[in-house]
């Protein structure tokens, strides 16, 4: 095994869970990041801090709208060797892999003070436009598999840093959850010949108990499976595989479904803040066959279940990888529904 003295850092690796037949990333230098969680607290004057982010700090500098920088702290990197699965030494149930891939940064704006709540409709559209740019360009990295864009929100799910942004994280595997959802796709197909997200949404509109909201395009609705109280899926309501698929109109659509997606959370426990979220964008697998089976969602999660209610994964979730949920998506979904936003 390789030999980690206490004086050199220990290098970045993943490790592959030969039980559960998934890869764990190992990041060390990550330890090291800011967490500005407390010099970024509401109330303290602005300049007692700097932002890497403002437009004052050299990340931040030009004039822009939106914009992709590199992550400082990557759990996965180009500059690492090659992706191969292999044994450690004659330990051979033990296997590892480089930490090869990429991860980017997506800022949503120069305004350090604003959200995805509040931003101006053509800021997200820049936005969508940025985020379809980037999955075309790693795309056509062909050593890449997964560009998973998403965002966390709020320093009670782990974000170190309020001003507004997303991150790429981009794999050179499927991950567990993209893998399990292209092989329902595939599987689906090949049973019914049609896209098992386009027969859904079609009973999901004669049902209609689940959904919050839609417009020409897309449908956003708590899933009939939703493993969170308050899970939010948007959904396009035609068959397409990515982001970048998406027209002039569709991506103005988008724009607005996702930010009152946003509003409404922010509306129901934020306070007049903003609440903590995770927002997962699920496009097609890259450079894999088959890849057009793959149906274009979006999944919001939130930690509260209610008022003040904190969801917090135990014995049941962490021990067993099942949700136990204490409200109906039809019940919660009403209540989203139902807000004035
Ligand atoms: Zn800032
Ligand atoms: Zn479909």
């Amino acid at each position: 095994m390789e030999k980690t003295n206490e004086n050199s850092a220990p290098s970045p690796q993943q490790r592959w869970d030969p039980f559960l037949k998934e890869w764990v990333i190992y990041a060390p230098a990550r330890s090291k990041r800011p967490f500005q969680g407390k010099e970024f607290a509401k109330n303290e004057p602005k300049k007692t801090w700097t932002c890497p982010f403002c437009p004052d700090a050299p990340e931040g500098a030009g004039i822009w709208t939106v914009k992709q920088l590199p992550n400082r702290f990557a759990s996965l990197n180009e500059i690492a060797p090659e992706f191969v699965q292999k044994s450690v030494g004659n330990l051979y149930n033990y296997q590892t892999a480089s930490n090869y891939g990429k991860c980017e940064v997506i800022l949503y704006s120069q305004d350090h003070d604003t959200s995805f709540g509040t931003l101006a409709m053509a800021n997200i559209v820049a936005l969508i436009d940025l985020w379809a740019e980037r999955y075309i360009a790693l795309q056509n990295m062909p050593e890449m598999r997964y560009p998973f864009i998403m965002e966390n929100r709020g320093k009670e799910i782990g974000n170190s840093m309020t001003h507004p942004h997303g991150q790429i994280y981009s794999f050179p595997y499927l991950p567990p959850k993209m893998e399990r959802k292209f092989i329902a796709f595939k599987d689906y197909y090949s049973t019914n010949q049609s896209c098992l997200m386009c027969d859904i949404l079609q009973e999901e509109l004669q049902d209609s108990s689940r959904i919050i909201e839609q417009n020409e395009d897309f449908i956003a609705e708590i899933p009939f499976y939703a493993h969170w109280a308050f899970e939010v899926q948007i959904t396009a309501k035609r068959h397409v595989t990515s982001i970048a698929d998406l027209s002039p109109s569709e991506r103005s659509n988008l724009a607005v479904i996702m930010q009152n997606v946003v509003r409404r959370y922010d509306t129901l426990f934020g306070d007049g803040g903003i609440m903590p979220y995770v927002m997962a964008m699920y496009n097609a697998p890259v450079n894999v066959d088959d890849r057009d089976r793959w149906h274009f969602h979006i999944e919001f999660y939130t930690p509260f279940r209610g008022k003040d209610k904190w969801k917090f994964l135990a014995g049941v979730e962490l021990g067993a990888n099942t949700f136990i949920s204490d409200a109906l998506p039809e019940q919660n979904a009403k209540i989203l529904r139902d807000l004035q936003i």
